[in-house]
């Protein structure tokens, strides 16, 4: 059975353009509207030679709880699914209350998080990713899931953790 790796964090950061630019195709719907209601979905997915399973989790409805409780407890089913964990922030927003809500949550597991600064279009951009390592979980990989700067550094550090 191959590894899985979960993808989280909240509507809009580029988690379903990650996943793209990892199977090296358009398959997860990007989304320029955040919000639009879907289940977790999975891909089979490899790279250096190595299988795992990919699983991109969607946005969600602002409900009775409020979009933070609702993006954590989605991103949670994720989670506990998974052996390792990508949790990706924008880092030109820089971590929102809604990052926090998931963060929260990831604290709670005892599952490897490899913090992914997306939106890192640039050089330039660098330094709002390296803001992010006040999350607490070790070095933000800057990448550009649009362009593929820095996915590759990524995945290598993926691979050695899955
Ligand atoms: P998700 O809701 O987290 O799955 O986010 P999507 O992958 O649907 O992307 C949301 C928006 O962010 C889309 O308009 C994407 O084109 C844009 N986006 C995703 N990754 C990047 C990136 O690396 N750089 C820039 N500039 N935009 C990005
Ligand atoms: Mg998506």
């Amino acid at each position: 059975l191959n590894p899985v790796l979960a993808i989280v964090g909240r509507p809009n950061v580029g988690k379903s353009t990650l996943v793209n630019r990892i199977l090296g195709r358009r398959e997860a719907v990007v989304e320029d509207t955040p919000g639009v209601t879907r289940d977790r979905v999975s891909y089979p997915a490899q790279w250096t030679g190595r299988n795992f399973t990919l699983v991109d989790t969607g946005g969600w409805e602002q409900d009775a709880k409020g979009i933070n409780a609702r993006v954590a407890d989605q991103a949670e089913i994720a989670v506990d699914m998974a052996d390792a964990v990508l949790l990706v922030v924008d880092a030109t927003v820089g971590a929102t209350a809604t990052d926090e809500a998931v963060v929260r949550m990831l604290r709670r597991k005892k599952k490897p998080v490899i913090l992914v600064a997306n939106k890192v279009d640039d050089i330039q951009n660098e330094a709002d990713a390296s803001v992010l390592w006040g999350l607490g979980f070790g070095q933000p990989w800057p990448v550009s899931a649009l362009h593929g700067r820095g996915t590759g550094d990524m995945l290598d550090k993926v691979i050695e953790i899955l």
